[in-house]
């Protein structure tokens, strides 16, 4: 089996969502803040490769989709979002940190096994790493409408967690720093800006890690996913419309 970051937290939010998503593989078109948010890595995919980001934005949000996955949910203006990105991009030219890039985009698949007892998992991790920069740092870029809070520091550190995991197998050794860029979008009384948010992740982080993927593939194996629901999370839930479990 392939485990990536994604499918796991689906897995976490409500086992009954990973069954929709990866069982039934039924998607839900995008909220528009998702749907900004991917428009925006485009942009940022092709700031870090030399190119215009406005057209990896332009291609993002006008461009024709494969699924119902990647459309935007009904009442989304592209136009108002390109708008928006427009601002973003002219301040990031001048404000975001300049990293250089060593790898963008890089799509990785290791195998997962424990750092310190060595035990493997027959599963591997696949992912992309957002930007590996020529200091060695791992940055995961974000898009937020505020600075971030507390709320999502355990799904955050999980996050770094499997990027340096990934980052540690690939090339033998610990990164530099794991960051998450997040730009926050601003609005009609405030500019959009840029903040570095640097999260320390070390060997006992990256057990913590093989550990929650070893719990959350057995349940998988096991299938403890259709009639596993967790309904702490229906409110923030695409399937909330069609699950006869939400609460
Ligand atoms: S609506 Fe609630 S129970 Fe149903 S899949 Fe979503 S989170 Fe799980």
């Amino acid at each position: 089996m392939k485990l990536s970051i994604t499918k796991i937290n689906s897995f976490l939010d409500c086992p009954r969502k990973y069954w929709y998503m990866y069982d039934l593989k039924m998607g839900t078109p995008k909220s528009e803040g998702f749907f900004f948010g991917s428009a925006i890595h485009e942009g940022l995919e092709n700031f870090y490769n030399g190119k215009n980001p406005m057209e990896g934005v332009r291609q993002a949000l006008f461009s024709k989709k494969k699924s119902i996955k990647e459309e935007a949910k009904e009442g989304v203006d592209p136009y108002k979002l390109y708008k928006e990105a427009r601002r973003i991009f002219d301040i990031y030219k001048k404000k975001a940190p300049k990293y250089k890039p060593l790898l963008v985009e890089y799509r990785f698949e290791v195998e997962l096994i424990h750092p310190k007892t060595q035990k493997q998992l027959p599963a591997t991790l696949v992912g992309k790493i957002d930007l590996i920069t020529d200091k060695a740092e791992v940055i995961d870029h974000k898009t937020a409408s505020g600075s971030s809070s507390s709320f999502f520091e355990d799904k955050n550190t999980f996050q770094a967690s499997g990027y340096v995991y990934a980052y540690w197998k690939i090339f033998g050794k610990m990164p530099a720093g794991f960051i998450f860029n997040t730009i926050i979008k601003g609005n009609s009384k405030h500019e959009p800006r840029i903040e570095q948010n640097f999260v320390n992740i070390g060997l006992e982080h990256l057990c913590v890690f093989f550990n929650k993927c070893e719990d959350v593939l057995g349940k998988i194996t096991r299938e403890e996913t259709r009639d596993y629901p967790n309904t702490s999370h229906c409110r923030f839930c695409s399937f909330k419309d069609i699950c006869p479990k939400k609460i």
